[in-house]
């Protein structure tokens, strides 16, 4: 049988098998709701206490400040509509739609949101946020990492300049969080989104921290879960699962980005030994194993078709755009060519994938290109 090469982590991971293991009993045996007061609920109740320590403990929060969601896309929705609409947003052109449709949809409501454009190697600047600044802004929301082109932001200048003028600052962290190092005071982060499929966890669990002290709204109103901000019965596997996953990549992130870095080496050096023109977008400080490729005047739609054929998965943009046959709003964002767009695929290496993944994408790219 043919074999495949899943290049295309930053669209979802593989679970964990360790946090598949952790999640077993919870689905099984230990089945209480945690609502309930009685001695059989404890072990779930126990469990989602320990989860919430263990993610808080990854990102330098307390637990107190960690409300788990169905995901990235419910964790952004919750910090762009908690906002009221005599209020001003800030946000970047380039976010994923998760921020940008939560945004319009802001927007339609009666409030204002302001778009900053990133610079073409896809930095959202100190000097672009504060010029736009102006007004009554209640929340300034920019991406730490990009996920199509893997831009890791000035995060720490971003919220510094957000705190001077007392507004909230939020950060989508689902692509950035379990891959780089991140310590939300450090940072000075009042909230953060993010998503355990990102990160070898499993499907539709993330969570959104919410600094203490910050005024933050009721997202689902029921039964009173998560201190009442986030009704509904615990996705108990889902969550044990998603701290097991997130302390395996945060105890393992020096070592995953040697390994990933050495795949990105590899990947890049035989495409120029083999004289194939190329552009890496995104700039000098990426995420480790996220590549955006350009090849000029080729087609990316064809060349991930004809990469699918010879059994490797990668991607022409973010996942949510890939029947879009449009360039991207990311690549229109940071005003790439359009001949230059058009030729654009993502390749997202995961710790899973091996030495020779990266040898073979090269050469199947060889074989497609020329
Ligand atoms: N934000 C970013 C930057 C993403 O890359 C994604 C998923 O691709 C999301 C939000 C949405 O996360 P989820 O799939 O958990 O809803």
């Amino acid at each position: 049988m043919k074999r495949s090469i899943y290049a295309d982590n930053a669209a979802t991971t593989q679970l964990d098998i360790d946090a598949f293991e952790a999640m077993k009993p919870y689905m099984l045996q230990e089945f209480g709701n945690p609502s309930q007061k009685y001695a059989f609920s404890r072990p779930t109740r126990k469990a989602i206490q320990n989860a919430r320590t263990t993610i808080a403990n990854c990102i330098g929060a307390q637990s107190e400040e960690i409300f788990f969601t169905s995901g990235g896309t419910e964790s952004d929705n919750w910090a762009i509509k908690s906002r009221k609409k005599d209020e001003y947003i800030i946000t970047s052109a380039f976010e994923h739609h998760a921020v940008l449709n939560s945004c319009i949809a802001f927007e339609h409501n009666g409030g204002t949101v302001k778009y900053i454009t990133p610079t073409k190697d896809g930095i959202i600047t100190s000097e672009a946020l504060e010029a736009a600044i102006e007004g009554n802004v209640g929340l300034i929301s920019i991406m730490l990492a990009n996920n199509e082109l893997g831009t890791i932001q000035p995060i720490k200048e971003l919220s510094q300049i957000s705190r001077k003028h007392g507004i909230l600052f939020h950060t989508d962290a689902v692509q950035a969080v379990g891959h780089i190092p991140i310590d939300v005071n450090a940072l000075g982060i009042d909230m953060l989104s993010a998503s355990a499929h990102k990160f070898h966890g499993p499907r539709g669990v993330g969570f959104l921290y919410i600094r203490s002290g910050t005024h933050a709204v009721p997202f689902i109103d029921g039964g009173g879960q998560e201190n009442g901000y986030r009704a509904g019965t615990e996705n108990v596997p889902a969550i044990v699962g998603m701290a097991v996953a997130l302390k395996k990549s945060c105890d393992g992130i020096d070592q995953f980005t040697t390994h990933l870095n050495t795949l990105e080496d590899i990947l890049l050096s035989d495409l120029t030994t083999a004289k194939i023109n190329f552009i890496r977008n995104g700039g000098a400080n990426t995420l480790p194993g996220l590549i955006s490729l350009s090849f000029p005047e080729k087609d990316g739609e064809a060349i991930m078709h004809r990469l699918d054929l010879l059994g490797i998965a990668v991607s022409t943009g973010s996942a949510c755009n890939s029947r879009d046959t449009e360039v991207s709003h990311v690549l229109r964002a940071i005003k790439l060519d359009s001949d230059i767009a058009k030729g654009t695929i993502r390749i997202s290496f995961g710790r899973n994938n091996a030495i020779q993944d990266a040898h073979e994408i090269a050469e199947a790219l060889t074989k497609v290109l020329l």
